[in-house]
């Protein structure tokens, strides 16, 4: 059976709290310096394919016209966005041949250190929540100005070494957390995955999501186990992002369809592997900016006949 989604209503579906930055990226294919990107925007775009989204953040004086028609040409709602004198959030990071690890050389909070969200009454209303990768306290902040049907949260090893209070105070506010697979093995304290899992449920949220880079994704609950691999990629260019695509593809999806069931949950890991397949294509925002539904439903149909398998059943030998 094809599980479609309706035609999209004119209410806001998504609301994402995180950062809009600057970033300076080197990867063994090539270095930008000061490209658009952020933890808010990935999502925010990513999701934009299946829903309306509203984006709550902060940005200085230098972001520019040309920067939020990234956010306007996707129709994401950018009402919520305070613009203060200032920096804008920077973030300069560095990758090389494994790229699945980022290494993070500057790290400059700039307007986000004084950045306190007061939310309109519509972003109030927002039923999905995503707390993108920011300071743990305003993700809480935020979480505390809306009644949302379904909230999931993001974090990183920055906020987990440096903030680790306040990051199990969100913990507790959530229902569902998006890591990778090292910051899941930190906050659980625990070499092995599954453990760090079953420690992470224990902390707050019911559900747990699992970023593996070129490997996939895991789904974790304390009953169920999901698991897909990732779309096989030739080229990988700029993997900044692909944590922030992924959520974006995997909670558009859930907002899209407002179904929040295990069938559900487990067709946005595949939503959301597919968006952060296109987004590593190309530096920052590029390959998002000019992808198609046409392209996102065909990566979605390669993707489950990868790990589609016929049931069997030897008999004894
Ligand atoms: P990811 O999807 O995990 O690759 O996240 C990439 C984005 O996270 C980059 O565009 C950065 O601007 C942003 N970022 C990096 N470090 C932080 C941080 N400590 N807090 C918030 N955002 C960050």
């Amino acid at each position: 059976m094809i599980h479609s989604i309706g035609e999209r209503e004119g209410l806001v579906s998504i609301l994402v709290v995180g950062s809009v930055a600057f970033d300076s990226v080197k990867t063994p294919f090539g270095e930008r310096d000061r490209i658009l990107g952020g933890s808010a925007t990935y999502f925010s775009v990513a999701a934009s394919f299946f829903t309306n989204v509203r984006v709550v953040a902060v940005v200085g004086d230098d972001f520019a016209p040309a920067d939020e028609a990234v956010f306007l040409e996707r129709k994401i709602d950018t009402s919520d966005l305070e613009r203060v004198q200032g920096r804008s959030f920077h973030w300069s990071g560095e990758y090389g041949y494994d790229l699945n690890v980022a290494h993070t050389r500057d790290t400059q909070l700039n307007v986000f250190a004084d950045f306190k969200p007061k939310l309109s009454e519509g972003a109030r209303e927002t039923p999905y929540l995503f707390l993108g990768n920011i300071q743990p306290q305003l993700q809480v902040e935020v979480r505390k100005q809306v009644g949302a049907r379904l909230v999931a949260a993001d974090t990183m090893n920055y906020w987990i070494n440096s903030t680790p209070d306040e990051l199990r105070e969100m913990l507790q506010c959530i229902d569902l957390l998006i890591i990778n697979d090292a910051e899941a093995r930190e906050i659980g304290r625990e070499a092995n995955l599954v453990r760090a899992a079953r420690r992470i449920l224990s902390m707050g949220p019911q559900r747990l999501v699992v970023k593996r880079g070129e490997y996939g994704a895991a789904m974790f609950t304390k009953e169920s186990y999901f698991a897909t691999p990732a779309y096989p990629l030739e080229e990988v260019f700029d993997p900044t992002g692909a944590g922030d695509s992924f959520a974006g593809g995997f909670m558009g999806y859930l907002a899209a369809t407002n179904a929040i069931d295990e069938a559900s949950f487990r067709r946005g890991i595949i939503y959301g592997s597919v968006m952060a397949s296109f987004n590593v294509e190309e530096f920052g925002c590029e390959r998002m900016r000019r992808l198609t539904h046409e392209e996102i439903n065909a990566r979605f149909r390669e993707l489950r006949a990868f790990s589609n398998f016929e049931e069997a059943e030897m008999p004894p030998f």
